[in-house]
């Protein structure tokens, strides 16, 4: 029999001292629920890998919902949420958090299709999850606190640096893993495990039977890892990519412009505004249409994403050394900021870049100091002359042909003197 690892001194090092005392209260909760508890997925993996990661997922075997109730009692502050429907909870206290699950088992009727679920045993629930590396537990309930749960061998994966699936059908029941593989594959610099890998091919083609809206939230995973273009190229090379697009391209382009992205926000890393319209920068107007209604992006993530594709065909345009600011202005504005700043990472013309930078720094914030009503006391009656002479102004204002309010009741007068 293979002896007992007990990790609670790692978690006494790893983990804040908040966190740590929380799980020790939420073990002694649940046995005296009657219930045994545990920590379950990417926290143990980061555990025994010796990376931070605060985000606690806890499993009862029994009910999460009556454990977090008595939980929050316990520890007398926070806030709890709670779904009846899938019986799990979530605890926020003084800008902590950890998440509640009954352990449960999933049934898939059929491919893509969310999983039938019923309430289970921890070996179950585990069983569930998509990787081994990701399906180990940590028992929380005294007597037994600290000791590690590895069923399927994710502790010599881990070792290995192996991503693998739980089963042969894994992929099949849902593909959203192939997505999940690569992420955890790149973002660890592990590699997918020979079967795995060969499962992973044979099945990428059930990716067609993901909702836009669960690709859309594996896509948003993605960007929000430290260097996504990994993901994007491994996915171009086994055909994954193709599968969300055939237009769009994991490669040496995206890596950098992802990079410049990066260096661009910093100290941030870039939002999904930014990189999404970069990733989808060479599709063609209906292509980013296609995408934008698969995904079923927001209405402003996906303003964005025309707008990017808009922007690029004016590129030309702003490619001409010779252009006047106000030229430059009316080119870009009008235009959603990260689809501006997307076109100045991806487009290749130097000049058109300096334009949208002077753009960006500059020429967005200026306005003529005059008002319409102003004008109207310098004696233009309201109307639509009004607007247009406040359009002069603007322009005269981003040529510099203007600096003070002065100089521009001076054109304005030249202008009135002209006209009568
Ligand atoms: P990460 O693993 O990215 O560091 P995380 O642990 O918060 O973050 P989640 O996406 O919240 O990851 O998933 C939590 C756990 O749920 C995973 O470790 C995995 O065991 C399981 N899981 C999530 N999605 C799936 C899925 N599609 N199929 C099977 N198991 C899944």
């Amino acid at each position: 029999m293979s002896k007992t690892i007990n990790l609670a001194s790692k978690i006494e090092k790893q983990l804040p001292a908040e966190l740590v005392n929380f799980m020790q209260a939420a073990g002694e909760v649940a046995a005296a629920q009657g219930q045994k508890l545990y920590l379950v997925g990417g926290v143990v993996r980061d555990l025994l890998l010796g990376r931070t990661n605060l985000d606690l997922d806890l499993v009862v075997e029994g009910n999460a919902i009556a454990l977090a109730r008595q939980l929050i009692t316990k520890i007398n502050r926070g806030k709890i949420t709670t779904h009846p429907r899938f019986n799990t909870a979530k605890l926020q206290w003084d800008g902590w958090s950890a998440d509640l699950a009954t352990a449960r088992s999933e049934t898939y009727a059929k491919p893509g299709a969310l999983p039938s679920v019923e309430p289970s045993s921890i070996d179950k629930d585990l069983f569930r999850r998509d990787f081994t590396i990701n399906a180990m537990a940590i028992r929380l309930t005294p007597g037994h606190y600290g000791e590690l749960i590895e069923l399927y061998g994710g502790r010599d994966d881990l070792e290995h640096r192996l991503i693998r699936i739980l089963h042969e059908k894994s992929f099949t029941d849902d593909a959203t893993r192939i997505w999940r593989g690569l992420r955890y594959e790149q973002r660890l610099s592990f590699q997918l495990e020979p079967d795995t890998l060969k499962l992973l091919k044979r099945d990428t083609p059930r990716l067609d039977t993901i909702s836009g809206d669960r690709t859309r939230y594996e896509l948003e995973c993605i960007l929000q890892e430290e260097l996504p273009e990994k993901v994007f190229l491994r996915a171009e090379e086994l055909g994954v990519l193709a599968r969300l697009h055939l237009s769009l391209r994991g490669n040496g382009w995206l890596a950098e412009k992802f990079k410049q992205a990066r260096q661009l926000s910093s100290p941030n890393p870039p939002p999904a505004e930014l990189y999404l319209p970069i990733l989808a920068y060479h599709l063609t107007i209906e292509e980013n249409e296609r995408l934008i209604s698969y995904l079923r992006l927001p209405k402003a993530l996906a303003q964005i994403l025309r707008d990017s594709i808009s922007l690029k065909a004016s590129l030309g345009s702003l490619a001409d050394p010779e252009l006047t600011p106000s030229r430059i202005y009316y080119l870009i504005h009008g235009y959603s900021p990260p689809a501006i700043t997307a076109n100045s990472i991806a487009g290749d013309s130097p000049v058109a870049r300096r334009h949208i930078q002077l753009f960006l720094d500059k020429l967005r914030y200026v306005k003529p100091t005059l008002t319409g009503n102003d004008l109207k006391r310098m004696g233009i009656a309201p109307g639509p002359r009004i607007k247009e002479i406040l359009r002069q102004l603007h322009e005269a204002r981003l040529d510099g042909k203007v600096t003070s309010k002065k100089e521009e009741m001076g054109l304005v007068e030249g202008w009135l003197g002209k006209s009568n």
